[in-house]
Formats: structure tokens, sequence, C-alpha cells
């Protein structure tokens, strides 16, 4: 259905864990962590353990053979497959990093599923360590939203995916999946026939929970994987059913004034 987008957050979205705490802890780093934690935000962190790993002889290599085996549920991939196969746009809004991103999707096979990847840019420097920078440079100016990290505003990223896809006669309709509490912003942004897939018990589910009237669009929580896939799938086929539905209503709508002649009882559908 190429008139619906999917939009889906990365970590415990699509994977079960979070990736860069993935990293930070399979290769022996989680005290320092956590002790640098409390005194810089997430993002200039992640940069700044990046340096540490590499400062400590880890590799590109063994970041990238830790993130080959992040855990991810099973039904994941498929849902995630058929959603493309039926004509979905696939889009990733993260505040994971390229690098991470990428080395998982390729190693799913899952890839080229997605139009667009939407997350703080990395790159691997000369000397092989890997910088992490963030999405917006809020040296230059800040984004301006209260909610959100100051290196990343989801609700800027979709309401910038919002313009750049209405600009034709027909509207495209949002489908949202996400955990944490960057998601929140965006869901504040989607419209009534939206719908917004918040993962239940986790912080977006939490935040939505405290006053539902908030989010215009239709909410439908998930748990695992399986429960993703089924309702995602359910999601895709109710929107396609109503497009068809609309669209056939201004076929027969368009026939019947141009032409006088019609049957009066048009045939039902059924
Ligand atoms: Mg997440
Ligand atoms: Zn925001």
């Amino acid at each position: 259905m190429a008139g619906i987008v999917v939009v889906l957050d990365f970590d415990k979205t699509i994977i079960e864990c979070d990736s860069d705490n993935w990293v930070v802890d399979e290769l022996g780093f989680t005290d320092l962590f956590n002790q640098l934690l409390p005194t810089m935000p997430w993002n200039t962190l992640m940069d700044t353990m990046m340096m540490e790993l590499h400062a400590n002889g880890k590799t590109i290599d063994e970041i990238v053979k830790v993130l080959q085996r992040i855990p991810i549920h099973p039904r994941v991939v498929p849902a995630i497959k058929t959603a493309y196969a039926m004509g979905c746009d696939l889009r990733i809004v993260s505040d994971a990093n390229t690098l991470f991103i990428d080395t998982i999707l390729k190693n799913l096979g899952i890839r080229e599923c997605f139009s667009e990847i939407n997350t703080n840019p990395s790159y691997i420097t000369e000397e092989g360590r890997l910088r992490v920078l963030p999405y917006h440079d809020s040296n230059k100016s800040h984004h301006g939203c209260s909610l959100c990290p100051p290196n990343m505003c989801k609700g800027l990223i979709i309401e910038r995916i919002q313009d750049s896809i209405t600009c034709g006669e027909e509207k495209k309709r949002f489908i949202y999946l996400g955990d944490g509490s960057g998601d929140y912003c965006p869901s504040l942004r989607l419209k009534e026939k939206d719908f917004m897939m918040p993962r239940k018990n986790f912080p977006v589910w939490e935040l939505i929970c405290k006053d539902p009237l908030l989010v215009k669009a239709e909410i439908h929580e998930w748990s695992d994987g399986e429960d993703m896939e089924r309702i995602l799938l359910h999601l895709i086929n109710k929107i396609s059913m109503e497009e068809f539905i609309s669209a056939d209503c201004k076929r027969q709508s368009f026939s019947v004034s141009s032409h006088e002649s019609l049957p009066h009882v048009l045939p039902v559908r059924q």
C-alpha cells in the first residue's frame, strides 16, 4: 500500500535491547559508562565511550561482531519484510547512530526495506575510532523542543517527513512504532487518521497513558515482536481496505453523475 508510511524507532522497537548499551556491556565497559552517565548528555557519552574503546585497543571489527549478534524477536524481521512487500514506505527514526543501525540491518538482510534512516551520524577516523555526532548540532542552533534531548527531536523529523510527502493531493497515513520517551514528541505530531503503536509498559506508553487525549492518532499498544507483527499487519490491511473503499466510492459517484442511463441499483461489494 503506497499510501502508508511506517516510521519505526530502532532500539527496543526493532531490536530487543539498546544498541549503545549492548556494545558497551558486551565489550566490558559498563562501569565506566555508568560512571560517566550523570556527567554528560547520552549522545556525547557515546562518542566518549567510543574514544575509550579505541584507547583500550577495541577495534571497529570487534564492535561490528558484537552488533551482529544483537538479540531480536524472531517475528520482527518477517513483519518488516511483509510490510515492505505490501508497498509501505518504511523509515527509521533513532537516537542510535548510522554505523550501528546499518551494520545490524545489513546483517538481518533488511537494509533495503527502508527508504530513509534518520539517526545520529557516525564515521570512522583514520586511527580507527568511531565518532558519533549529534543529529541536530545544538551549538549552531537549538531545535527548541523542551520534550527532546538537545541532539535529536524526533517530532521535528516527523514534521519534515509529513511536509515532504503531502505535497500531492493524496494524504499518506502514518503508523509510528516506538518505546522510549523520545518517541513521545513525534506521537503528538501524528494526525487523526494516523496510528501510534507504543510498546506497552515502556516510557512512551506511560507518557501517553497520562493523558491519551493529547495524541490525535489511534493508539494500539504492543508487547513483543509477535504482537507487533500482528497489529502492524492488521493496521496496514485496515488502511488498505479503507483507501480501496473510498477510492471505489469516488469512482462510482463519478460514473453515476456522468452517465444518466446507469442502472439504479449498483452492485454491492461483498
Ligand atoms: Mg527505542
Ligand atoms: Zn521534540
